[in-house]
């Protein structure tokens, strides 16, 4: 068996962390990772707490999971450190109330002190990189031998599904994540360089992707959607494998760009007929009504057409403040790369944030960020149109 283009994908009702467990010792066997593989190496593994949610809200890694896979380590003799850096400030304390509000703290503690408290980070290079050469990675991720991928299923309103790849994207540093995208503003040289990141951790590193799938989030994720059950656990030896597959379980076959990339790099067969799926036949978990972004609805080469160059201001969907939820707390105006949101007080004399728009490059960082869900995604009308006769 070729591992790398092997997904293990198991039906999982529920978050019981026993049963899960026994999901995933099975995939670990089929997939050659027992204790002699493990020996005498650094292992991290990396959830995905892009912000302090509680575990139902389904924009996180569950806790049950997360307790499932530390057990499961436990009996191979692996103390791993848990580290993930999510969107906003990287700090010791900030890392500890997201830590507490996703319902990890708990779980952690009770296999020993392994929550890392380390907010430094070091310099990795990708020769091999088509977009983006250096990255800065926060230290325990830099320093693992192997890295558990331990990601969510989610839909995503800048790159349409998060999962496996993309949940790479926390191992770049708090406020660095809103420089990256400042710095690759059009879509496609962001998803490029969310290639190159998680393409370098596979060729340094020894990865092993693990998709809690069970309770995923749709429409506007990755923090402000609904949770949905999918029902299933997938885990890979190759990132880039698991998200194939995984595109095809939320109905959006060929139509994620970041897995379209990594398919035209050659980073993993390019179906997934040409996959190796052991367990569960995929045709009997994939969703068809699986509610996608709204900045990403009536997709299609239409759509990629007027949102991206010089349609882009013009046609691609917008953030928008929804002035009735805005608590006026400012995360999103602290989020925002770049720096295009002002807080301004109404006639009531309440703070509200307004985006001065044209500077805004669209990445969706203030709707990711923002506790109450009050950022929505404007459509121009006459991109439906054109979307629905394209
Ligand atoms: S993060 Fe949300 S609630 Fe806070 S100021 Fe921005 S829009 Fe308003
Ligand atoms: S306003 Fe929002 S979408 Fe626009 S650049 Fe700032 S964070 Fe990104």
């Amino acid at each position: 068996m070729n591992v790398f283009d092997t997904v293990m994908l198991s039906r999982a009702e529920e978050y019981d962390a026993a049963k899960i467990k026994d999901i995933l010792a099975a995939h670990f066997a089929a997939l050659g990772l027992n204790a002699e593989f493990f020996a005498g190496k650094k292992v991290a593994v990396k959830p995905n707490l892009v912000m302090k949610k509680e575990p139902e809200a389904a924009a996180t890694t569950h806790p049950a999971v997360l307790d499932a896979l530390l057990s499961l380590l436990r009996d191979m003799n692996v103390t791993p450190v848990i580290a993930e850096s999510p969107g906003g400030l990287y700090t010791a304390a900030r890392m500890e109330s997201i830590y507490k509000g996703c319902g990890i703290t708990p779980v952690a503690e009770k296999y020993g002190d392994i929550l890392n408290r380390d907010v430094t980070w070091k310099k990795m290079r990708f020769e091999k990189a088509l977009v983006c050469h250096d990255f800065d990675i926060i230290t325990p991720l830099y320093e693992a031998d192997v890295i558990i991928d331990l990601c969510k299923l989610k839909s995503h309103s800048l790159t349409k599904m998060s999962a496996a790849v993309k949940n790479f994207y926390g191992s770049v540093p708090g406020v660095t994540k809103f420089e990256m995208h400042a710095a690759f503003p059009e879509n496609e040289r962001f998803i490029g360089m969310i290639c190159d990141l998680c393409k370098m951790f596979c060729e340094e590193k020894e990865i092993i992707a693990i998709t809690d799938a069970i309770v995923g989030m749709e429409g506007n994720g990755p923090t402000g959607g609904s949770p949905r059950k999918i029902g299933c656990l997938l885990s890979a030896r190759n990132p880039f494998a698991s998200d194939l597959l995984a595109e095809k379980i939320l109905g959006f076959e060929g139509t994620v760009p970041m897995v379209r990339e990594a398919a035209k790099r050659g980073y993993m067969p390019e179906s997934v007929e040409k996959l190796n799926v052991v367990g569960i036949n995929p045709e009997n978990v994939a969703m068809h009504d699986f509610v996608e972004p709204d900045s990403t609805k009536g997709g299609g080469s239409a759509l990629t057409y007027f949102t991206t160059g010089k349609w882009g201001n013009i046609f691609a969907p917008k953030p928008k403040i929804n002035l009735s939820l805005c608590r006026g707390c400012g995360e999103c105006a602290a989020s925002c790369p770049q720096h295009t949101i002002e807080m301004r007080k109404n006639k009531e004399g309440k703070k509200k944030a307004h985006i001065i728009r044209k500077n805004c490059i669209r990445c969706f960082c203030c709707q990711e960020l923002c506790p109450f869900v009050a950022i929505d995604t404007k459509k121009n009308p006459l991109l439906n149109i054109i979307t629905k006769f394209s």
